[in-house]
């Protein structure tokens, strides 16, 4: 009896020490199992976005874009379509549109072609479907989905995937469809910087001798990482990451995440982002949550950025924004990557996190209304 006592005593300490931190009190106030509801969040893409680098009329558009599709996602889910009919339909809104780095809009490779990649996964039963390197599909959402729902497969890739696509009766463009002005300059430009910077490695080769090769090695090193890093950090709005993706809780309370993309301006033939692979930027699982990721692929893949998020959710008991905090401001931060994610839980609270300038980003608040923005706060 004593032993009970006591261990009733440590435990209600511990309880009401957490409670103080603020853990528990933040709880009450979000969204419960006695009121789940609807929820629906998008995101355009994170990168260099400071207040005043878009004009107002490209503000604009984007705002309206972005208000069009978390609007058609919503509405989706309000006439009882499942979560991932509504991802599709937001994603192919923002797929088809040039102000986007994912379909129409797709930025270039160092070879000059359009890449795309896309994925899916369904909370419920943890089923995915994605596809790498395409050139063909006009939306690749809606393929990626196909690969979930129609093959035994999670991945399928370039050539393969587009006669799969074909078979699907899934629309395939003419490759110079996906051509944006730009677009094609923004690679232009990318790729004068990176003449520019092997220019001045050779000038540089022809002076070396003895230990100063070391030296220079590792300045030219310390360079290429910088124009890399230039490229990324660029005001341009055509170098903005721009990926899109969207995550969902429908009335049955079944979550689903999905992501698109062109990848990264100038990436190497063949190259390979987060976005399609599931766990890195995309995940989904009712138990925990669902999340959609954008930015700089090869962190988010090193780090398994959205299955890291469900993790703490599972192992720690994390809420979804401290969650997603602890992923993108600290371990992501720490790593020397950027980016961010959009995250739900399975009573539609709302993860939001970015480490970058901003994040063109969209919601269905709890009054039922969409909330659009674009800057850091
Ligand atoms: N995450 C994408 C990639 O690395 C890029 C982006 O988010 O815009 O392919």
């Amino acid at each position: 009896m004593k032993h009970i006592l006591s261990f009733v005593l440590i435990v209600s300490f511990v309880v009401s020490g957490l409670a103080q931190k603020g853990g528990f009190v933040e709880m009450k106030q979000l969204q419960g199992p006695q009121n789940p509801r609807l929820g629906f969040i998008i995101h355009g893409g994170a990168g260099v976005i400071r207040k005043g680098s878009l004009s107002p009329e490209r503000e604009k558009e984007y705002r309206d874009k972005l208000e069009e599709a978390v609007l058609a996602g919503y509405k989706a889910l309000q006439a009882g379509k499942s979560s991932l009919d509504a991802v599709e339909v937001a994603i192919k809104i923002l797929e088809d549109s040039p102000l986007f780095n994912a379909g129409k809009g797709a930025v270039f490779t160092n070879d000059g072609k359009n890449e795309l990649d896309a994925s899916i996964m369904d909370g419920k039963t943890q089923a995915a479907g994605a596809v790498a390197g395409v050139h063909r599909v006009k939306n690749p959402i809606t393929l990626a989905r196909a690969v979930m729902e129609k093959s035994e497969h999670v991945m399928m890739i370039g050539e393969g995937a587009e006669k799969f696509a074909a078979e699907q009766k899934i629309e395939l463009v003419d490759p110079k469809y996906f051509f944006t002005q730009p677009r094609w300059d923004a690679l232009q430009r990318i790729l004068k910087q990176e003449k520019e910077t092997e220019e001045k490695k050779r000038q540089g080769d022809a002076e070396k001798q003895g230990h100063w090769e070391k030296r220079q090695e590792t300045r030219d090193r310390r360079q290429e990482t910088n124009t890399r890093s230039e490229i990324l950090h660029s005001e341009e709005p055509e170098n903005k990451f721009g990926t899109v993706g969207a995550v969902a809780l429908d009335k049955d309370g079944n979550l689903a995440a999905g992501t698109s993309t062109g990848g990264m301006t100038n990436k190497k033939f063949g190259r390979v982002g987060d976005a399609p692979i599931i766990g890195a930027g995309t995940y989904a699982n009712n138990n925990t949550c669902a999340v959609s990721a954008t930015g700089w692929g090869e962190f988010f893949i090193r780090l398994s950025v959205a299955r890291d998020i469900a993790s703490l959710m599972e192992y720690r008991a994390l809420p979804i924004q401290q969650a997603a905090d602890l992923v993108i401001k600290q371990k992501l931060q720490n790593l020397g990557g950027d980016g961010g994610v959009i995250a739900m839980d399975k009573f539609g609270n709302i993860g939001i996190s970015f480490n970058s300038e901003g994040m063109y980003r969209a919601y269905i608040n709890a009054e039922g209304k969409p909330v659009v923005e674009i800057y850091g706060k």
